[in-house]
């Protein structure tokens, strides 16, 4: 049987190391799916032109002289090999997605069809203002209720993603210190932040001091403060954090950081778990990004589409980048310009055009569909599951900082599994035996052996049953001695464990009967 470099087997161990004992390879209905040049032939093609009429080539020689190297296949045989691959993927709407940091919610289907509805879905960024004003409005209504949600002065929907928005709203922060004639070099980020505070920072050119964790998970008031100097220009923290905790001191965080001159930057991808309980504005933050694409159900996940809009205080706010909506009189336009922006000094642009228009109107479907008092009991429901699975589970499982309240996800280490010979790896990969998409793991990095679990406010006591149910039982059996169903696992997946690591980095995009063996090991 072949290896990782984790010494983990690569192929199913429950069916000899190998291909199902089926004759074809198959398992039942899921069809062990041949590349398309293993179906098709190059000799043959699915379809059927006339010759075209006798023409003189207009591209100078350049034309392929060879055939195009890919197989023909009927039309049936193309549809099915797309619709089977489509049919492996595991997806929010097929099963529980326990994704902590990710909010794999419910998309609702309503937004899918307010987003096609043609007036939306065709619209183009370069047609003039006055055929898009039904488009502005819809973005002048998102602004005013993201503002009103967040208690913040204005905000730009133009980024694309939670980290795009890190880099606008941070952008912004460094135009505010340029137009008061400071160059402050460094920028603090808690220990327990998401990856891409770091990076965000360290893009823009800062420098990264990393603020230590106490020991119940939150940030450290007087490590930061000790931190804190004229040459900080800013501070990049998650509310709630990482760990799934609400900072307490958050307040005194950012007097502090206001009384050293910084701002406050607030990773706001976590706002599922406060939507109408409480307002960034009033705690002091200066920037936030939301991600559209998390807390107001949007489709993700697989790559996109993201959208990351940025609220701003009023200290930030001139410097938020074009473009922007305005009132006109009567109508809406677009400021694309630095220019036209009136006393405002844009930091400048982030985007070709204005934002990711299909999740405006997710989004807006969604926030109008629940409203005020929906989105507040959706976080309060997600707040609520994920303590509703930590009470259920913390006699089996441990916690890295105690037993305390969690708000949305709630984060659990490898305490537990303490000499079983189980990893947190193994650990997941057994669940995906059990049906289960496992938890995001070994993020954060404060936690040994992190399982990070997000329920979200979409599953039904019962489903929640079911996975404590599995989780307690796994728990058990890695406690009782049984490493061996977690070390072979996932049996039943028509992979095991693929080197992922080695797959991201070396990425095999040309098919050949070589590549086509290695990709087979
Ligand atoms: C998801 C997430 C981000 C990044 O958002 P993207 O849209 O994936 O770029 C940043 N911070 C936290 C805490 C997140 O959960």
């Amino acid at each position: 049987m072949s290896m990782n470099r984790e010494g983990r087997p690569t192929a199913p161990a429950a069916t000899g190391g190998g291909k199902p004992p089926t004759f074809t390879g198959n398992r039942a209905l899921q069809i062990e799916e041949p590349l398309l040049f293993e179906t098709g032939s190059l000799e043959k093609t699915g379809v059927d032109l006339p010759e075209p009429a006798k023409h003189e080539s207009r591209l100078g020689g350049l034309e392929r002289q060879g055939g195009t190297g890919l197989a023909g296949l009927t039309e049936p045989q193309t549809m099915r090999h797309y619709v089977r691959l489509s049919q492996k993927n595991y997806a929010i709407d097929t099963g529980f997605y326990p994704l902590g940091s990710c909010t794999m919610k419910h998309n609702p289907r309503l937004n899918e069809v307010m987003a096609r509805l043609p007036g939306f879905g065709d619209v183009h960024p370069l047609q003039p203002e006055r055929t898009v004003q039904g488009a502005l409005a819809l973005m002048d209504m998102l602004s005013h209720w993201l503002l009103e949600l967040t208690g913040m002065a204005g905000v730009a929907l133009s980024p694309k993603a939670g980290a795009h928005g890190e880099l606008c709203g941070m952008a912004a922060i460094k135009a505010a210190h340029d137009a008061k004639g400071e160059k402050r070099s460094t920028v603090l980020v808690p220990e327990s932040a998401h990856g891409t505070n770091p990076a965000t920072a360290a893009l823009l050119g800062y420098k990264v001091t990393s603020i230590p964790a106490r020991d119940n998970g939150t940030v450290s008031v007087d490590a930061m403060r000790a931190a804190l100097s004229g040459e900080v220009a800013g501070i990049m923290l998650t509310n709630p954090n990482t760990c799934g905790l609400f900072e307490p001191d958050i307040v005194e965080i950012a007097e502090a950081v206001h009384d050293a001159g910084a701002y406050f930057y607030c990773d706001g991808a976590n706002f599922n778990a406060i939507v109408g309980r409480a307002r960034p504005g009033d705690l002091g933050v200066d920037c936030m990004h939301i991600n559209l694409h998390k807390t107001f159900s949007t489709p993700h996940g697989g790559g996109g589409p993201g959208s990351g809009p940025v609220v701003f205080s009023e200290a930030i706010l001139p410097y938020a980048p074009v473009p922007f909506v305005k009132r006109n009189g009567e109508g809406l336009s677009l400021v694309e310009h630095e220019g036209d922006a009136g006393d405002a000094k844009p930091f400048g642009r982030q985007s070709a055009f204005h934002g990711q228009m299909g999740m405006f109107v997710r989004t807006m479907a969604y926030m109008l569909s629940h409203g005020s008092d929906g989105m507040r009991q959706a976080s309060e429901d997600a707040v609520l599951n994920a303590n509703y699975l930590r009470a259920r589970l913390r006699d089996v499982m441990t916690q890295p900082f105690g037993d305390q309240i969690c708000m949305h996800e709630v984060l659990f280490d490898d305490t537990f599994l303490t000499d079983s010979g189980v990893t947190t790896l193994d650990f997941a990969k057994a669940l995906i035996d059990e049906g289960f998409h496992p938890m995001t793991v070994y993020f954060p990095l404060v936690a040994h052996g992190a399982m990070l679990v997000e329920p979200t406010e979409s599953e039904t006591k019962e489903a929640l049953d079911q996975f404590i149910a599995v989780l307690r039982d796994l728990a058990k059996a890695a406690k009782a001695g049984d490493a061996e169903r977690f070390t072979g696992a996932p049996r039943y997946a028509p992979r095991a464990r693929l080197d992922e690591t080695r797959a991201a980095r070396e990425p095999r995009l040309r098919w050949t009967p070589e590549t086509q063996a290695e990709a087979a090991e």
